[in-house]
């Protein structure tokens, strides 16, 4: 992470972005663009239903296709391992079929055999389908760090069908995440950091396209979100649930990685390193470090009471009780200190530890006092 060098602007992308009910039927319709011999690497709960499913499909066509389980963690062992197992087969295309966790692995394999990446949520938890990263974790759940790709996947096929099935939780859990996008970009517009976008060679300053996609994911996600939440309980795919896949999935994806993350996944990352950090997802916890942002940014009373008020009515957490975090002082360092790993340095202003043990302080505070006003109005 730095400040930008130099004027050179940048922008990185999936070539392809495909999102429609029913689209994992077409899968290898689009997959034989680029060739034949295809990897899918399935989270666990759907690895039945599609390994069955794609083998069928691909089989009619006469093209080869494995089907991996995904090994339940992003850990460097676990991708060597998936990459072993398949190293002699060749694939000529690998495709990531899960959450954030099997996508990122999928992403790390593709790479490493040299494969084109396809990307299939399985639901809209998180905006890792469309970036160039894979976020690795340690042995024991710990975020360690992120792999970065010279390129986006390929191609990304959400099928609305299968998200609209997804647990709830995920389908909010991405609203977090992608709620936080805009804060972390206007962050880094202010500080002039450089964004991830062949980011190991230093990155780039942002165009002026990435902002705007950043100010539209968080208005989609704030007229949108909740009746999504209503359309996903029904089990229904409506337009108002595709506005929030393309939310939580492309925009989300396209804005923080054109532009950064700053405070907000700071705080988010920070919270892993408590071992109930994994009781929560990563848009739950993004989700209450927006909060923390807000106030090291001294934002506006209306704007907090706009940000807190939509998490509340959609079911993101906004205090440490929902997030299982005893609100110790020792706790609070650990978050605040692991934090200052991640992308505090993108906020246009110099933080300490002690600074960032306020802001989740008061964080906490304002979250409890608009649940409280929420629940005395219910
Ligand atoms: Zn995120």
């Amino acid at each position: 992470m730095g400040y930008v060098t130099k004027t050179t602007r940048g922008w990185g992308s999936p070539s392809r972005y495909v999102q429609g009910p029913g689209e994992i039927n077409n899968l290898e319709t689009y997959t034989s663009l680029y060739g034949d011999k295809v990897l899918a690497i399935i989270d666990p709960f759907f690895y039945e239903e599609f390994s069955e499913k794609l083998k069928k499909q691909y089989e009619e066509k006469g093209a080869q296709i494995i089907c991996q389980k995904f090994k339940g963690e992003v850990t460097l062992k676990n991708i060597d391992a998936a990459y072993e197992e398949v190293k002699d087969f060749a694939p000529q295309i690998v495709v990531g079929i899960g959450g954030g966790k099997t996508l990122d692995t999928a992403k790390a394999v593709a790479y490493k055999t040299g494969a084109v990446m396809v990307i299939v949520p399985t639901s809209a938890s998180t905006d890792a389908p469309t970036s160039a990263l894979s976020v690795v974790y340690k042995d024991n759940g710990e975020h360690s760090h992120a792999i970065f790709y010279h390129k986006n996947p390929e191609l990304i096929v959400a099928d609305s069908e299968i998200i609209a099935k997804a647990p709830i939780r995920f389908l909010i859990s991405g609203m977090g995440d992608a709620l936080s996008t805009v804060f972390e970009a206007r962050a880094n517009q202010q500080s002039d950091t450089a964004n991830y976008i062949w980011f190991e060679q230093g990155g780039f300053r942002r165009c002026k396209a990435s902002l705007c996609v950043a100010e539209l994911c968080y208005r989609t996600v704030i007229e949108k979100g909740y009746l999504a939440k209503m359309s996903a309980e029904q089990g229904i795919v409506t337009e108002a649930l595709e506005d929030i896949i393309e939310a939580n999935t492309l925009m989300s994806g396209l804005g923080f990685e054109n532009t950064g993350c700053a405070g907000a996944h700071s705080v988010g990352d920070g919270i892993t390193a408590l071992p109930v950090g994994n009781k929560t997802l990563h848009g739950e916890k993004v989700a209450f470090g927006i909060i923390c942002q807000l106030v090291a940014e001294n934002a506006s009373e209306e704007l907090i009471e706009e940000v807190v008020s939509f998490c509340i009515r959609v079911g993101l957490p906004v205090t440490l009780e929902e997030l299982y975090v005893d609100p110790t002082e020792e706790n609070l360092q650990i978050i605040a200190k692991a934090s200052l790993n991640s992308f505090w340095s993108a906020q246009p202003f110099h933080v300490t530890e002690a600074m960032i043990m306020d802001y989740i302080r008061m964080g906490d505070a304002i979250g409890r006092y608009y649940k409280e006003k929420a629940d005395r109005n219910e």
